[in-house]
């Protein structure tokens, strides 16, 4: 059985390397020759548009799939599932809502998850008047296209958003309120055509200028937990989803308040690799092949590091007892996810002491709680 995934970054190779155990194959699509899922499946290269490679790996596969949220959702509903009927999973209803900031904040107030304040801003005269209905200070952010904190611009006076419009550019924007969170955490969650679904433990998350850079899980007060499953189980059940979906949080006063969503496996999931039963990967294929989902319990409190810009001398790492490496394979760059390791400790506070020790050595300067 051929699973089919357009996009095959570090988040596909994850889930080819989840499925072998199970007997899957698959087959990719990526315009890039040296994507990380190249070295462990077959890749059909070209853009994520081109009709005959949708078409192809429609064909080839019982089901498509996808490992980033920025395809074309057009390109995929024409040429991958009228030619040939292939499923397509999570429902493209939600790669489209998750693509809009606008359309995504609509969505969680429509489903009562609170959110923060926003305004959608396609003009000046839309600025300024988002700025006198949400004050500053603020975050201006591209509509589409954004991730790792990229298309954002801090807002701390009107100036700011001003100078932010030019630097964006001439494309829609969404103005929303500056959230002075006390921390950041995400649910992950799988559901099933049939309608069965499980949800994992809350992560606990730290990023520094956008980019994720620590889960601790599980993480946070069981209130937290619940209030996040609800609203992630109204989110599933809205779509009828069938595979992974993750939403992010800040928490302001005990209060979650929904940032945005992510219609598939996520980075702040990579430790149920190691530290859960089932992991997000062999969960997104169980729910997207109608397979039995498996349990998410934790096998004790896990720290996930990322490894940004290059991965730091193998043996160094991996001298660390019960230290889980992984390595992407992608070229160095500033700024740029190539790896992440994984440590599971018997104790929130022995999990901690890890996380501070892996933060010294690989995020030097940054703190966490
Ligand atoms: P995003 O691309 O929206 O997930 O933003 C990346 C990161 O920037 C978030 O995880 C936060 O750390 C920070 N951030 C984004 N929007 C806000 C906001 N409205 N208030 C505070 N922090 C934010």
């Amino acid at each position: 059985m051929t699973v089919g995934i357009v996009g095959a970054g570090q988040l596909g190779r994850m889930l080819a390397l989840a499925g072998y155990p199970l007997g899957l194959d698959f087959l990719f699509l990526d315009p890039a020759r040296d994507a990380p899922a190249g070295r462990v499946a077959p890749v059909l290269h070209g853009p994520f548009t081109d009709p005959k490679l949708l078409s192809r790996l429609a064909r080839e596969c019982e089901v498509l799939t996808f490992d980033w949220e920025n395809i074309s959702v057009d390109a995929l509903r024409t040429h991958a599932t009228s030619a040939h009927g292939a499923r397509i999973c999570p429902p493209i209803a939600a790669l489209a809502a998750a693509q809009d900031r606008v359309a995504e904040k609509r969505l969680f107030e429509r489903l009562g998850i609170p959110t923060t304040r926003w305004r959608a801003v396609g003009s000046r005269s839309q600025l300024e008047r988002a700025l006198r209905d949400v004050g500053v200070p603020g975050v201006l952010k591209t509509r589409r296209l954004g991730y790792d904190g990229k298309g954002q611009v801090r807002v701390r006076t009107p100036e700011d958003a001003h100078r932010g419009w030019e630097e964006l550019g001439n494309v829609p924007l969404i103005y929303e309120e500056w959230v002075s969170f006390d921390c950041e955490v995400s649910v992950i969650g799988a559901r099933s055509a049939g309608g069965a679904t499980v949800i994992y433990p809350l992560n606990g998350n730290v990023h520094a200028q956008g980019i994720l850079r620590l889960t601790r899980a599980p993480y946070g007060p069981p209130r937290w937990q619940r209030a996040a499953a609800t609203h992630l189980r109204r989110c599933l059940s809205h779509f009828r989803y069938v595979g992974v979906l993750t939403i992010e949080f800040f928490v302001r006063n005990g209060r979650l308040i929904a940032n945005e969503m992510a219609p598939r496996v996520h980075n702040s999931g990579h430790w149920t690799i190691e530290g859960c039963e089932t992991s997000q990967f062999e969960n997104h294929l169980r729910a997207i092949l109608d397979l039995p989902l498996g349990t998410t319990r934790p096998r004790g409190f896990s720290a996930m590091v990322n490894l940004i810009g290059d991965v730091p001398p193998r043996a160094g790492l991996l001298a660390e007892d019960g230290l889980h490496l992984h390595d992407y394979g992608k070229q160095p760059r500033p700024g740029r996810k190539v790896g992440h390791c994984t440590v599971v400790e018997p104790t929130a506070a022995r999990r901690d002491r890890r996380a501070r020790g892996l933060l010294a050595e690989l995020a030097p300067g940054l703190r966490i709680p």
